[in-house]
């Protein structure tokens, strides 16, 4: 069965698409070029600001790296009096991007592979950053250390608010029989960062194979060979 986004976009790859695509998705090309931007300095204090828009930073390939990206997006921050105009790249929003894997470098983002996680937003500067930033799917706000889920039964659900764009976001999890793409709301489940190896896959694998007694794949092809790519959403 075809999964479908509730955004009637094609937000959910299929296994085989997001595989030929993982090489590259956040790769520079040959002649992208990065930016050097201190995180703790206030942007205004390295740049003009007024000199930021869609094509500043823009290669040719389409891309731009995350920098750019995020000083961009704190430009129109500081223009809507979201954030005040010493702010740093370091304390005005969390970059969540899509599809996430572990990755050596900083990305290079392409259109709709970025989603934006701010403590402070309203619904205006969400609107104007995914109109104007082609790399943002989504603009969520709500406080990165307050963790969205359900504490327990008595509780109820904490989740981000969804202000603009589409929140579907996939993760890549590898696991013995291959990496796994888990499509998820992100401001309904709570974030977690793909990593080679995590210390839940690896126990809950044990002790299925362990029960069901399946022999294990030698680690050394988990992320080389994703043979059986699966893609559901959560
Ligand atoms: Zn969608
Ligand atoms: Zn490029």
């Amino acid at each position: 069965m075809e999964l479908e986004c509730e955004c009637g976009n094609a937000c959910i790859k299929n296994s085989e698409e997001i595989l030929l695509e993982i090489e590259t998705a956040h790769s520079p090309c040959s002649i992208c070029s990065p930016i050097k931007l201190k995180k703790f300095r206030p942007l205004k204090d390295q740049l003009n600001l007024d000199s930021i828009n869609l094509q500043w930073g823009k290669c040719e390939c389409g891309k731009r790296h995350i920098d750019y990206v995020m000083a961009h997006i704190l430009k129109i921050m500081i223009n809507e009096e979201i954030q005040h105009d010493r702010s740093t790249l370091r304390n005005s929003a969390v970059p969540l991007i899509t599809p996430a894997y572990p990755l050596k470098n900083e990305p290079y983002l392409r259109e709709n592979s970025l989603i934006v996680l701010a403590s402070k937003m309203d619904e205006k500067c969400a609107e104007i950053i995914h109109r104007e930033v082609s790399e943002v799917k989504a603009v969520l706000k709500g406080e990165i250390k307050n963790t969205v889920g359900i504490k327990d039964f008595s509780s109820s659900p904490h989740v981000y608010d969804l202000l603009a764009g589409c929140d579907l976001r996939c993760d890549l999890l590898n696991t013995p029989f291959g990496p796994i793409c888990v499509h998820k709301n992100q401001s309904q489940i709570h974030i977690e960062v793909p990593r080679h190896r995590s210390p839940k896959i690896t126990s809950v694998s044990l002790f299925i194979f362990d029960v069901a007694n399946i022999p294990l794949m030698p680690p050394s092809s988990l992320w080389l060979y994703p043979i059986t790519m699966i893609t559901f959403k959560v």
